[in-house]
């Protein structure tokens, strides 16, 4: 699996929050929180929602996964209110998400910076 995946059309929909109603999102466990994480990898600030269909400033990171996909986790920006989304919906079109599994992200990272 990659560091980051950037949504397409062919991948757009069918996205479901995985900590939703509020409930806690853990930590990263090197980045310390889910948007630095996000950050590392995007290489910018929070964008828009990753929400299709909403415009609103995303005020955290978060993890989703997708349909069909084994359970795999994506860190996402969302808003207040789609992060609390328990239905499924469709990204944006050049979103960018974060693989969540650090094994496959910060801990490569990590592993770089020591050689
Ligand atoms: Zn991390
Ligand atoms: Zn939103």
């Amino acid at each position: 699996m990659a560091h980051i995946r950037i949504i397409t059309e062919n991948d757009q929909n069918g996205w479901k929050n995985n900590v939703p109603n509020g409930a806690t999102n853990g930590n990263c466990p090197i980045c310390v929180s889910w948007e630095d994480h996000w950050k590392k990898f995007a290489k910018c600030e929070l964008p828009e929602c990753s929400n299709k269909d909403c415009h609103d400033k995303a005020v955290l990171a978060t993890h989703l996964s997708r349909q069909g996909e084994n359970g795999e986790k994506w860190i996402a920006p969302l808003c207040e209110n789609c992060k609390n989304k328990t239905d499924e919906f469709s990204l944006d079109k050049g979103a960018i998400l974060v693989n969540a599994d650090i094994n496959e992200s910060c801990r490569i990272l990590e592993i770089i910076k020591d050689l």
